[in-house]
């Protein structure tokens, strides 16, 4: 009898992304005798420092605001269980999709998007600050794990999925990877699909957080219809429900709307796209994993709202403002000043500046920076800049 070994791309649609049909690893490794090479790339990702680190990063709400609320960390495993979901149904690879969901997130800054904008704007002259590049970055060059190679040395389909987005002038430097921003084709269905479960899970868990700190009101939300249906579906089956599990029911309900629509739609726009391989799926015109119009139109609704009401709201805008405040001005000093930056990342600065000048300095700097959590930014600021913050 031989023994029983499981087959990693078993079970897998012909148009999925599998092992076999991977472009494979920018410095090439043997196999695991037992892990898949999707497997390798979640327990590389989970092992990872800037992994560990998405715990004490702000989703939308800072960190010590309370312990309820999503982190980085939280965020990017309700992605993961909302895309390994469709990714199960549309058989399609549930361990690439896990992997490019961990680590999705792993090149933001601390304090959220408001610490990115500032990062941004320090770098303007020196090629800009993305954070959606920066995850690549982290796991390309910045973790430093391996004897053989700088990085993670991740799969080409777990960083074509990590890379959502990029502009012309970044696409041009990074080969194979950029060429479906230069001249058009879709990433995998995978890292589709997670492109959508990121915005699914913030659309929903931020009316959770919203609501919690008291910065959304039920009477506005009701007014939207997504939201509004299910309130009323869940008051009515439940009249004497308490106010916790109302809003859980609530936005439960939601999510399962949302999430049953996209795989009938997907389903139904793969059927008729007639794929075979993954080939035929980089080479559609648009994605084939998409809403229908109607909940298309009332996830963007969703999302304006949230936009106006909780991502504008006075609160979060003054967290915004003293984040862009300790962002900018640990950027400044360090890059004034390299050698005030733990050891190794002065040296990053100082190789940097020899091989770039000062962007190649302004990059490391910016390295350090976006690599903090919220709470040893604002230690380091404390120390170094103003020791009567409080925030
Ligand atoms: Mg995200």
């Amino acid at each position: 009898m031989t023994a029983y070994r499981k087959d990693p791309d078993a079970a897998l649609a012909p148009y999925a992304a599998t092992q076999t049909n991977s472009r494979g690893r920018v410095h090439a490794e043997p196999r695991h005798p037992y892990r898949g090479e999707f497997q390798r790339d979640r327990d590389r990702i989970v092992h990872s420092a800037a992994f560990r680190r998405l715990i004490y990063k702000t989703q939308v709400f800072v960190n010590h605001e309370g312990d309820l609320y999503r982190t980085r960390l939280t965020h990017s495993l309700e992605v993961a269980q909302i895309a390994q979901t469709v990714a199960r149904e549309l058989g399609l690879n549930e361990q690439l999709v896990e992997a490019i969901c961990l680590a999705h997130d792993l090149g933001h800054t601390p304090f959220g998007h408001a610490g990115q904008d500032s990062l941004n704007k320090c770098m303007r002259d020196y090629g800009g600050f993305e954070h959606n590049l920066q995850s690549l970055r982290v796991v390309d060059e910045l973790e430093e794990k391996y004897a053989s190679f700088p990085g993670l040395n991740l799969c080409y389909e777990t960083r074509e999925g990590i890379l959502k987005h990029c502009s012309r002038r970044n696409a041009r430097e990074l080969g194979e990877l950029g060429r479906r921003f230069l001249e058009g084709g879709q990433p995998s269905l995978e890292a589709q699909l997670v492109n959508i479960a990121d915005a699914v899970a913030y659309n929903h868990h931020d009316v959770d957080d919203g609501l919690r700190a008291g910065l959304l009101k039920i009477e506005e939300l009701r007014e939207l219809p997504l939201f509004g249906r299910q309130y009323t579906r869940v008051i009515q089956s439940h009249p004497g429900i308490s106010r916790k599990a109302l809003i859980h029911e609530t936005v439960r309900g939601m999510i399962n709307v949302i999430v049953t629509d996209l795989l009938d739609i997907t389903r139904a726009q793969i059927a008729q796209a007639d794929l075979a391989t993954i080939d035929d799926v980089r080479g559609q015109p648009k994605p084939l994993v998409s809403f229908s119009d109607e909940i298309f139109r009332q996830h963007q609704e969703l999302k304006s709202f949230l936009q106006k009401k909780l991502y504008r709201h006075e609160k979060v805008i003054k967290m915004t403002q003293r984040a862009d405040e300790i962002v900018t001005s640990l950027f400044e000093l360090y890059f004034g000043d390299p050698s005030s930056m733990p050891t190794e990342h002065a040296a990053r600065a100082a190789a940097g500046a020899v091989e770039s000048g000062d962007s190649g300095q302004a990059r490391a700097v910016a390295d350090y920076v976006a690599g903090m959590t919220d709470r040893y930014a604002l230690s380091a600021y404390k120390r170094l800049i103003d020791p009567t913050l409080e925030f």
